[in-house]
Protein backbone atom coordinates (compact mmCIF):
# COMPACT_ATOMS: atom_id res chain seq x y z
CA UNK A 1 0.00 0.00 0.00
CA UNK A 2 1.28 3.20 -0.94
CA UNK A 3 1.61 5.82 1.26
CA UNK A 4 3.89 8.83 0.31
CA UNK A 5 5.26 9.77 -3.29
CA UNK A 6 7.63 12.02 -4.01
CA UNK A 7 7.04 13.25 -7.68
CA UNK A 8 9.85 15.34 -9.48
CA UNK A 9 10.67 17.14 -6.60
CA UNK A 10 13.08 20.53 -7.10
CA UNK A 11 13.67 22.71 -4.31
CA UNK A 12 15.81 25.55 -5.27
CA UNK A 13 16.71 28.25 -2.80
CA UNK A 14 17.55 31.94 -2.66
CA UNK A 15 16.10 31.70 -6.59
CA UNK A 16 17.00 34.05 -8.68
CA UNK A 17 19.84 35.91 -6.60
CA UNK A 18 23.42 35.24 -7.27
CA UNK A 19 23.63 32.35 -4.25
CA UNK A 20 20.30 30.30 -6.24
CA UNK A 21 21.61 26.74 -5.58
CA UNK A 22 19.26 23.57 -6.48
CA UNK A 23 19.23 21.58 -3.23
CA UNK A 24 16.95 18.82 -4.64
CA UNK A 25 16.63 18.27 -8.70
CA UNK A 26 13.53 15.63 -9.86
CA UNK A 27 13.85 13.54 -7.18
CA UNK A 28 10.81 11.12 -6.90
CA UNK A 29 10.35 7.82 -4.84
CA UNK A 30 7.46 5.64 -3.36
CA UNK A 31 7.31 4.70 0.18
CA UNK A 32 5.29 2.25 1.19
CA UNK A 33 2.87 1.53 4.11
CA UNK A 34 5.56 -0.34 7.09
CA UNK A 35 8.32 -0.31 5.50
CA UNK A 36 11.77 1.40 6.13
CA UNK A 37 12.81 3.60 3.34
CA UNK A 38 16.07 4.94 3.50
CA UNK A 39 17.88 8.25 1.84
CA UNK A 40 21.25 7.82 2.26
CA UNK A 41 24.12 10.93 1.05
CA UNK A 42 26.79 12.96 1.85
CA UNK A 43 26.20 15.89 3.35
CA UNK A 44 24.73 18.82 1.48
CA UNK A 45 23.19 16.25 -0.99
CA UNK A 46 19.66 17.70 0.23
CA UNK A 47 18.56 14.83 2.55
CA UNK A 48 16.66 17.05 4.82
CA UNK A 49 15.47 19.46 2.63
CA UNK A 50 13.27 16.48 0.81
CA UNK A 51 12.19 15.67 4.69
CA UNK A 52 11.81 18.97 5.49
CA UNK A 53 9.33 19.34 2.07
CA UNK A 54 7.60 16.28 3.27
CA UNK A 55 6.48 17.13 6.02
CA UNK A 56 5.40 20.64 5.02
CA UNK A 57 8.24 22.60 6.71
CA UNK A 58 9.19 23.98 3.26
CA UNK A 59 7.04 24.78 0.15
CA UNK A 60 9.15 23.06 -2.99
CA UNK A 61 9.80 25.24 -6.13
CA UNK A 62 8.74 21.92 -8.62
CA UNK A 63 7.19 18.35 -8.49
CA UNK A 64 4.50 17.11 -6.60
CA UNK A 65 4.45 14.65 -2.77
CA UNK A 66 1.29 12.91 -2.27
CA UNK A 67 0.55 11.24 1.11
CA UNK A 68 -1.95 8.73 1.07
CA UNK A 69 -2.97 9.51 -2.51
CA UNK A 70 -3.68 13.54 -1.66
CA UNK A 71 -1.70 16.13 -2.79
CA UNK A 72 0.42 18.60 -0.38
CA UNK A 73 -0.58 21.29 -3.13
CA UNK A 74 -4.14 20.43 -2.11
CA UNK A 75 -5.55 23.21 0.29
CA UNK A 76 -6.27 21.81 3.37
CA UNK A 77 -9.29 22.16 5.82
CA UNK A 78 -8.19 22.73 9.22
CA UNK A 79 -9.50 19.27 10.24
CA UNK A 80 -7.14 18.00 7.68
CA UNK A 81 -4.19 19.78 8.19
CA UNK A 82 -4.93 18.45 12.14
CA UNK A 83 -5.08 15.05 10.27
CA UNK A 84 -1.62 15.35 8.79
CA UNK A 85 0.15 16.83 11.65
CA UNK A 86 -0.85 13.64 13.70
CA UNK A 87 0.12 10.79 11.09
CA UNK A 88 3.41 12.43 10.16
CA UNK A 89 5.69 12.96 12.90
CA UNK A 90 9.54 13.59 12.10
CA UNK A 91 12.73 13.78 14.77
CA UNK A 92 15.34 15.38 14.34
CA UNK A 93 19.25 14.90 14.79
CA UNK A 94 19.45 16.95 18.02
CA UNK A 95 16.22 16.37 19.97
CA UNK A 96 17.79 18.93 22.50
CA UNK A 97 17.00 21.78 20.06
CA UNK A 98 14.00 20.98 19.13
CA UNK A 99 12.84 20.13 23.15
CA UNK A 100 11.57 22.81 24.82
CA UNK A 101 14.10 23.40 27.85
CA UNK A 102 11.35 25.12 29.83
CA UNK A 103 9.15 22.16 29.75
CA UNK A 104 8.96 19.13 31.89
CA UNK A 105 9.02 15.98 30.06
CA UNK A 106 5.40 14.71 30.49
CA UNK A 107 4.46 18.40 29.24
CA UNK A 108 6.82 17.96 25.90
CA UNK A 109 5.07 14.27 25.22
CA UNK A 110 1.42 14.93 26.53
CA UNK A 111 1.40 18.28 24.25
CA UNK A 112 0.49 15.92 21.42
CA UNK A 113 -1.65 14.20 23.15
CA UNK A 114 -3.72 16.98 24.47
CA UNK A 115 -4.04 19.09 21.17
CA UNK A 116 -5.17 16.07 19.07
CA UNK A 117 -7.90 15.07 22.13
CA UNK A 118 -6.07 11.48 22.68
CA UNK A 119 -7.31 11.31 26.63
CA UNK A 120 -10.35 12.03 28.09
CA UNK A 121 -8.90 13.82 31.52
CA UNK A 122 -5.22 15.05 32.72
CA UNK A 123 -4.41 11.73 34.65
CA UNK A 124 -5.47 9.45 31.84
CA UNK A 125 -2.86 11.44 29.86
CA UNK A 126 -0.01 11.16 32.45
CA UNK A 127 -0.53 7.90 32.91
CA UNK A 128 -0.23 7.14 28.71
CA UNK A 129 2.53 9.51 29.17
CA UNK A 130 3.88 6.68 31.98
CA UNK A 131 3.35 4.42 29.26
CA UNK A 132 5.75 6.05 26.98
CA UNK A 133 8.36 6.55 29.16
CA UNK A 134 8.16 2.93 29.53
CA UNK A 135 7.98 2.18 25.95
CA UNK A 136 11.22 4.34 25.06
CA UNK A 137 13.52 3.14 27.92
CA UNK A 138 12.49 5.48 30.32
CA UNK A 139 10.65 5.45 33.88
CA UNK A 140 8.28 7.26 35.23
CA UNK A 141 10.82 9.14 37.70
CA UNK A 142 11.48 11.26 34.35
CA UNK A 143 8.31 12.42 33.62
CA UNK A 144 9.03 15.75 35.99
CA UNK A 145 12.26 16.42 35.25
CA UNK A 146 13.68 18.62 32.23
CA UNK A 147 15.45 17.83 29.12
CA UNK A 148 18.72 19.10 30.35
CA UNK A 149 18.79 16.61 32.57
CA UNK A 150 19.22 13.97 30.66
CA UNK A 151 22.05 12.39 28.01
CA UNK A 152 22.13 12.59 24.44
CA UNK A 153 20.71 9.65 24.03
CA UNK A 154 17.83 9.45 26.70
CA UNK A 155 16.63 13.04 24.45
CA UNK A 156 16.67 11.42 21.77
CA UNK A 157 14.30 8.60 23.55
CA UNK A 158 12.10 11.88 24.80
CA UNK A 159 11.78 13.12 21.15
CA UNK A 160 10.73 9.46 19.90
CA UNK A 161 8.11 9.48 22.83
CA UNK A 162 6.85 13.07 21.78
CA UNK A 163 6.47 11.66 18.13
CA UNK A 164 4.91 8.40 19.46
CA UNK A 165 2.16 10.44 21.79
CA UNK A 166 0.17 11.12 18.72
CA UNK A 167 -0.01 7.27 16.80
CA UNK A 168 1.70 8.66 13.96
CA UNK A 169 1.74 6.03 10.93
CA UNK A 170 4.89 7.97 8.74
CA UNK A 171 7.83 8.87 10.71
CA UNK A 172 10.52 11.01 9.08
CA UNK A 173 13.67 10.22 11.18
CA UNK A 174 16.29 13.16 9.82
CA UNK A 175 19.47 11.50 10.90
CA UNK A 176 18.14 10.40 14.43
CA UNK A 177 21.62 9.35 15.50
CA UNK A 178 23.69 10.58 14.09
CA UNK A 179 24.74 13.31 17.32
CA UNK A 180 24.66 10.01 19.37
CA UNK A 181 27.95 7.85 20.89
CA UNK A 182 28.48 4.65 18.46
CA UNK A 183 27.53 2.23 21.73
CA UNK A 184 24.19 4.32 22.14
CA UNK A 185 23.63 4.13 18.13
CA UNK A 186 22.69 0.79 18.20
CA UNK A 187 20.25 1.27 21.16
CA UNK A 188 18.53 3.90 19.47
CA UNK A 189 18.01 1.74 16.25
CA UNK A 190 16.80 -1.27 18.48
CA UNK A 191 14.03 0.96 19.57
CA UNK A 192 13.27 2.46 16.44
CA UNK A 193 13.00 -1.23 15.27
CA UNK A 194 10.96 -2.44 17.96
CA UNK A 195 8.19 0.24 18.10
CA UNK A 196 7.85 0.08 13.75
CA UNK A 197 6.91 -3.80 14.94
CA UNK A 198 4.48 -2.94 17.48
CA UNK A 199 3.45 0.25 16.28
CA UNK A 200 3.05 -0.65 12.68
CA UNK A 201 5.23 2.52 11.56
CA UNK A 202 6.61 3.56 7.84
CA UNK A 203 9.84 5.21 8.29
CA UNK A 204 11.87 7.53 6.41
CA UNK A 205 15.35 7.52 7.67
CA UNK A 206 17.36 10.56 6.21
CA UNK A 207 21.31 9.44 7.14
CA UNK A 208 25.04 10.22 5.92
CA UNK A 209 26.43 6.67 6.97
CA UNK A 210 25.33 4.21 4.50
CA UNK A 211 26.57 0.80 7.03
CA UNK A 212 23.70 1.97 9.58
CA UNK A 213 20.80 2.48 7.21
CA UNK A 214 21.06 -0.54 5.21
CA UNK A 215 20.71 -3.03 8.07
CA UNK A 216 18.08 -1.04 9.50
CA UNK A 217 15.90 -0.15 5.61
CA UNK A 218 14.33 -2.24 3.13
CA UNK A 219 15.13 0.14 0.21
CA UNK A 220 17.05 2.58 -0.48
CA UNK A 221 17.59 5.69 -2.48
CA UNK A 222 21.52 7.09 -2.70
CA UNK A 223 21.50 11.14 -3.14
CA UNK A 224 24.26 13.14 -4.91
CA UNK A 225 24.03 16.83 -5.61
CA UNK A 226 20.59 16.63 -5.27
CA UNK A 227 19.38 13.64 -7.62
CA UNK A 228 18.96 10.28 -6.88
CA UNK A 229 21.68 8.23 -8.51
CA UNK A 230 20.91 4.97 -7.21
CA UNK A 231 18.02 3.12 -5.45
CA UNK A 232 18.18 -0.34 -4.25
CA UNK A 233 16.50 -3.09 -1.96
CA UNK A 234 19.04 -3.41 0.92
CA UNK A 235 19.56 -6.93 0.60
CA UNK A 236 20.75 -6.06 -3.15
CA UNK A 237 23.33 -3.67 -1.74
CA UNK A 238 24.73 -6.06 0.71
CA UNK A 239 25.99 -8.40 -2.07
CA UNK A 240 27.92 -5.87 -4.03
CA UNK A 241 31.60 -6.52 -2.98
P1 LIG B 1 21.73 17.39 3.69
O1 LIG B 1 20.56 17.20 4.59
O2 LIG B 1 21.94 16.25 2.76
O3 LIG B 1 22.97 17.76 4.43
P2 LIG B 1 20.45 19.85 2.93
O4 LIG B 1 19.10 19.51 2.40
O5 LIG B 1 20.54 20.35 4.32
O6 LIG B 1 21.40 18.60 2.70
O7 LIG B 1 21.12 20.91 1.98
C1 LIG B 1 21.18 20.77 0.55
C2 LIG B 1 21.81 22.00 -0.04
O8 LIG B 1 20.95 23.12 0.16
C3 LIG B 1 23.12 22.39 0.61
O9 LIG B 1 23.95 22.93 -0.38
C4 LIG B 1 22.72 23.45 1.62
O10 LIG B 1 23.77 24.35 1.88
C5 LIG B 1 21.57 24.13 0.93
N1 LIG B 1 20.58 24.67 1.88
C6 LIG B 1 19.92 23.97 2.82
N2 LIG B 1 19.06 24.75 3.49
C7 LIG B 1 19.18 25.98 2.93
C8 LIG B 1 18.57 27.23 3.20
N3 LIG B 1 17.63 27.36 4.15
N4 LIG B 1 18.94 28.29 2.45
C9 LIG B 1 19.84 28.14 1.48
N5 LIG B 1 20.48 27.00 1.18
C10 LIG B 1 20.15 25.93 1.90
P1 LIG C 1 21.28 19.41 7.79
O1 LIG C 1 22.38 18.80 6.99
O2 LIG C 1 20.66 18.46 8.78
O3 LIG C 1 20.29 20.15 6.93
P2 LIG C 1 22.68 21.81 8.27
O4 LIG C 1 23.64 22.10 9.35
O5 LIG C 1 23.15 21.67 6.86
O6 LIG C 1 21.93 20.51 8.72
O7 LIG C 1 21.53 22.90 8.26
C1 LIG C 1 20.97 23.39 9.43
C2 LIG C 1 20.06 24.56 9.09
O8 LIG C 1 20.73 25.53 8.30
C3 LIG C 1 18.86 24.16 8.25
O9 LIG C 1 17.71 24.83 8.75
C4 LIG C 1 19.16 24.61 6.84
O10 LIG C 1 17.99 24.98 6.15
C5 LIG C 1 20.05 25.80 7.08
N1 LIG C 1 21.04 25.91 6.00
C6 LIG C 1 21.87 24.96 5.55
N2 LIG C 1 22.64 25.40 4.55
C7 LIG C 1 22.29 26.71 4.37
C8 LIG C 1 22.73 27.74 3.48
N3 LIG C 1 23.67 27.54 2.56
N4 LIG C 1 22.15 28.94 3.61
C9 LIG C 1 21.20 29.16 4.51
N5 LIG C 1 20.76 28.25 5.38
C10 LIG C 1 21.28 27.03 5.31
Amino acid sequence: QLLLEVKDLEVVYNQGTSSEIKAVDRVSFNVYEGETFGLVGESGSGKSTIGRAIVHLLQPTKGEIFYRGESHLKRLSDKERKTFNKEVQMIFQDPYSSLNPRMKVQDIIGEGIDIHGLAPNKKMRNERVNELLDKVGLNQDHASRYPHEFSGGQRQRIGIARALAVEPRLIVADEPISALDVSIQAQVINLLEKLQVEQQLTYLFIAHDLSMVRYFSDRIAMLHNGQIVEMANSDDLYDTP
